[in-house]
């Protein structure tokens, strides 16, 4: 089993490391297109020691001027999500699959989340969350698919607020599967289900 890095400085390192190297990720079409707008690259924010990980799928062009996940619309309504559960933001860690803005929000490309998903997995292994929360079908996709979950993949209107027990190079751990929140930016019953779901992390924090 994998042991985790033990301090906090330690932990810092290896993620300004993680930084470093998205910055410089010459390999993605998205890197020149941050570069040539002047914006930055979104690694991920909150505790380092965070037992809850929420993986969202990409920067918005909030976040892309920032260089903060989530802190635009839909980062309003995953703070009123953890709120509702008496989560504080800061005792999590966000981030997302891919750490580069797409142009005009579009859907992440296979071959963008091929190139960004091994910082993620870093991310992972640095942090050693005991839950692992998908925000989206991008993250869902890839987090069940690491952890060798494919046989129980549906599409997400199936499987939202479910919780999967798998094991993680470093133990047992969780991963549960929520909706975008975006989708409660649409109106009809994206808000309701998605507070009905995060009930499942009451108390986890
Ligand atoms: N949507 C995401 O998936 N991630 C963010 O950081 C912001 C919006």
């Amino acid at each position: 089993m994998s042991t985790s890095p033990s301090s906090l400085e330690q932990r810092k390192n290896l993620l300004k490391q993680i930084k470093d190297e998205v910055i410089a990720l010459s390999a993605s079409p998205l890197q020149a297109e941050r570069v040539k707008n002047k914006m930055f690259p979104v690694i991920g924010e909150g505790d380092h020691f965070a037992k809850i990980m929420f993986v969202g799928e990409a920067p918005g062009l909030n976040e892309a001027k920032s260089g903060r996940p989530f802190c635009g619309a839909s980062g309003r309504i995953l703070d009123e999500l953890l709120a509702s559960v008496d989560i504080a933001r800061q005792s999590v860690y966000v981030t997302n699959v891919v750490k580069d803005r797409p142009p005009e929000n579009r859907d992440p490309l296979p071959e963008e989340i091929a190139l960004y998903a091994p910082f993620l997995d870093r991310q992972i292994e640095i942090i050693q969350p005991k839950i692992i929360a998908t925000l989206g079908r991008f993250s869902m996709n890839y987090i069940m698919e690491k952890f060798d979950l494919d046989f129980e993949l549906e599409p997400i209107s199936k499987i939202h607020g479910r919780s999967f027990d798998v094991n993680a190079s470093y133990g047992p751990i969780k991963i549960v599967t929520f909706y975008h929140p975006a989708f409660a930016l649409y109106g009809g019953t994206g808000k309701k289900l998605l507070l009905e779901d995060f009930k499942v992390l009451k108390g986890l924090a």
